[in-house]
């Protein structure tokens, strides 16, 4: 027998609450004390995890959403599942834990498509606000949007509500540079490029459910200085002179587009105020051998009163918010980085005429920074769309059961996943922000940086047609720089267009459906007889299906992984179809014949599915051709088209070849 009694003495910290274990059970077991207003640290872990509360009040948190603890209350934590518990009562919170190990339990927990997606919850998903400096070429199109765009198809197949969400980010300085040198007003090149971008997007099939304009929006600037209100009152973001520079010749405040130099931190070179190499922000006043953009002469250094938050001082909130939702190493090991920094005394306001003023007068002539305020915007997306769906988020009272999901390149890094959570926290002391970060790096054409003033660069409109739009997302997907960075080549596009998706893919619908024409009258056969080899293949099937499956979760998604399986589909069918076929005309092989089509008719199927978030315009084509209804939910299962379904996929035209464009 074993008889344990709660002992207050035997408590020591652990997991931010006071713990103790209690041995000889057969699993791990242990009482857990909770003080009056603490919570425990989040964290998630493969064993599966039993609570019993026996005393005080409380909240759980399990993958964001709360739940209320009371004496009595059972919980179990599956393997995975994100979790916390905190005191809201005046007295100690107590309860009793138990934790084994079970593969099994991991394992469905891990394959699991409903526990990272987040069901039930609002989801906004986030691809950056771009700046309306110019329109939108293939490294911006492969990166967030793309990424943005196939997230939210995929969880809206699997019954969820997530939305899209992007804006113009007017007031950035890249607006005022364009319009210098275009003898125009940034109010008018943010309008121009503004609509410019949207049509690029809507070319692309990236369907945006809230499109913000941050110069334009109704009730915008007020909300924003409202929010800036509150970073001053917290009394962490206040008036501070810290080192600046001017041109030498106009006097001008430089930074961000008019000035350069050398990277402090990484030594290659690099605008102001962020390293596009590293991602670590700098000061500009801390750049080697600054250089002005605006005069040849060599720039002034002088101390400029901004309003400035010391950054360095939040390391430990940062890295409790980078474990709450999915933050990549990547973006964790940057946070590494910059709080290495003795200080970090970051100007969250500049000099500038291009952007919304502070409520607070106390420093004239400036405005509020765009990258901090870029913060608000999404919080302003969130009203607006609720404002449109009969939702009531509240930009001023942000939702603990928001989950909000970022797609951003590696040099928005620092500003998405560690300026903003900590603007947050002083912002709205009570909200616990669930952010999901997905980072792209970058994407390269012919082997070199895209550029916009070098021209160097192809643009979405270039390329973009209704012909061709699906196949730009199959190759962008496949090719899109997740964890390093790729190359787009122009020679390589067209093989794919012409080689893999009219070569393989068309190639051999096309085939299939002849063959179904010829043998069958263009009716699908129901399949009859299966051999050893039909039932790998339909195992096949499951196992690709499977693979895509874990490629667009939240928690491993990749475009790249899902165009491959994608691709892998058309292979796997193509050399089963080869092996099949050549039985195809013996009447004594007619049954299992005919199982063979009814299989590549599954894989046809699977892929018409399976491509949809990708592919939209090749999927809907696909399952028209196929006699199958629209896709509109995502399947458990690889299915065989059912007989007796007439079958156009014989002539079916679904991709052009590079020549057509
Ligand atoms: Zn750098």
């Amino acid at each position: 027998m074993i008889l344990n009694y709660y002992s207050e003495s035997e408590l020591s910290e652990a997991f931010g609450i006071d713990m103790s274990s209690v041995e000889g059970l057969g699993v791990g077991a242990g009482w857990g004390r909770v003080a009056p207003g603490v919570t425990s640290a989040g964290h998630q872990h493969d064993e599966t995890e039993f609570f019993v509360i026996v005393a005080g009040t409380g909240e759980l948190s399990i993958d964001g959403r709360t739940h209320p603890a009371r004496p009595g209350t059972v919980v179990l934590f599956e393997p995975f599942e994100s979790h916390t518990i905190t005191n809201t009562g005046e007295t100690d919170l107590v309860f009793f834990t138990q934790y084994w190990r079970d593969s099994a339990r991991a394992r469905v927990s891990a394959l699991s498509r409903t526990r990272p997606n987040h069901t039930d919850r609002p989801q906004f998903v986030f691809s950056t606000p771009p700046t309306p400096n110019g329109d939108l070429h293939l490294g911006h199109l492969s990166g967030p949007y793309l990424g943005a765009d196939v997230y939210v198809r995929y969880q809206r197949l699997n019954g969820n509500r997530a939305w899209h969400l992007t804006g113009s980010d007017d007031f950035q300085s890249y607006v005022e540079a364009v319009a210098a040198r275009e003898n125009s007003t940034p109010a008018e090149v943010a309008a121009h490029y503004s609509a410019e971008i949207a049509a690029t997007l809507k070319a692309m099939d990236i369907e945006v459910d809230q499109y913000y304009v941050t110069s334009v929006d109704e009730g915008y600037p007020e909300g924003l200085q409202r929010y800036f209100t509150r970073l001053v009152d917290s009394g962490r973001v206040s008036p501070k002179a810290t080192p600046a520079l001017s041109d030498a010749e106009t006097g001008e405040y430089l930074y961000e587009v008019n000035v350069g130099g050398t990277c402090p931190s990484c030594s290659h070179g690099t605008g102001g105020n962020i390293c596009e190499e590293c991602g670590e922000p700098n000061l500009v006043a801390d750049l080697v051998d600054p250089s002005s953009r605006i005069s040849s002469t060599a720039p002034k250094h002088a101390e400029v009163e901004r309003y400035t938050l010391p950054l360095h001082e939040f390391a430990d909130a940062v890295a409790d918010h980078h474990r709450l939702g999915r933050v990549p190493a990547r973006l964790r090991e940057l946070a590494r980085r910059v709080f290495a920094r003795d200080t970090l005394d970051l100007p969250v306001s500049h000099p500038s005429d291009w952007g919304v003023r502070p409520a607070e007068d106390d420093l004239d002539g400036q405005v509020i920074w765009v990258w901090p305020e870029m913060s608000h915007g999404f919080l302003h997306g969130i009203e607006r769309l609720g404002a449109e769906l009969g939702e009531r988020w509240s930009k001023e009272v942000p939702s603990p059961d928001w989950k909000i999901v970022h797609f951003f390149g590696y040099d928005n890094s620092f500003y998405h996943s560690i300026l903003y959570p900590v603007l947050y926290r002083l912002a709205f002391p009570e909200w616990n922000p669930d952010i999901d970060y997905h980072v792209n790096e970058f994407y390269l054409l012919e082997g070199q940086k895209f550029s916009t003033s070098r021209r160097h660069a192809i643009w979405g409109k270039e390329i973009l047609t209704p012909d061709t739009v699906d196949a730009v997302r199959y190759y962008l997907s496949r090719t899109r720089p997740e964890g390093e960075r790729t190359d787009f080549r122009r020679a390589e596009f067209d093989r794919a267009c012409a080689g893999t998706l009219v070569g393989q893919w068309e190639e051999w619908l096309g085939d299939l459906g002849d063959r179904i024409d010829r043998h069958f009258g263009g009716v699908v056969p129901d399949a009859g007889t299966w051999t050893s080899e039909h039932t790998a293949f339909l195992a096949r099937l499951s196992l690709r299906l499977d693979e895509i499956t874990a490629a667009l979760n939240p928690e491993g998604f990749s475009l790249r992984a899902a165009a491959t399986v994608l691709d892998g589909i058309v292979t796997d069918v193509r050399a089963f179809s080869r092996q099949q076929s050549a039985l195809a005309q013996d009447d004594r092989w007619s049954s299992e014949a005919r199982t063979a089509i009814a299989l590549e008719l599954a894989a046809a199927r699977l892929l018409a599915t399976a491509s949809a978030p990708l592919m939209p315009r090749f999927s809907a084509k696909l399952a028209a051709a196929l006699g199958i209804p629209a896709i509109e939910t995502w399947p458990d299962t690889a299915d065989l088209v059912e007989a007796g379904s007439r079958c156009t996929l014989s002539g079916t035209r679904f991709f052009s070849t590079g020549e057509q464009r």
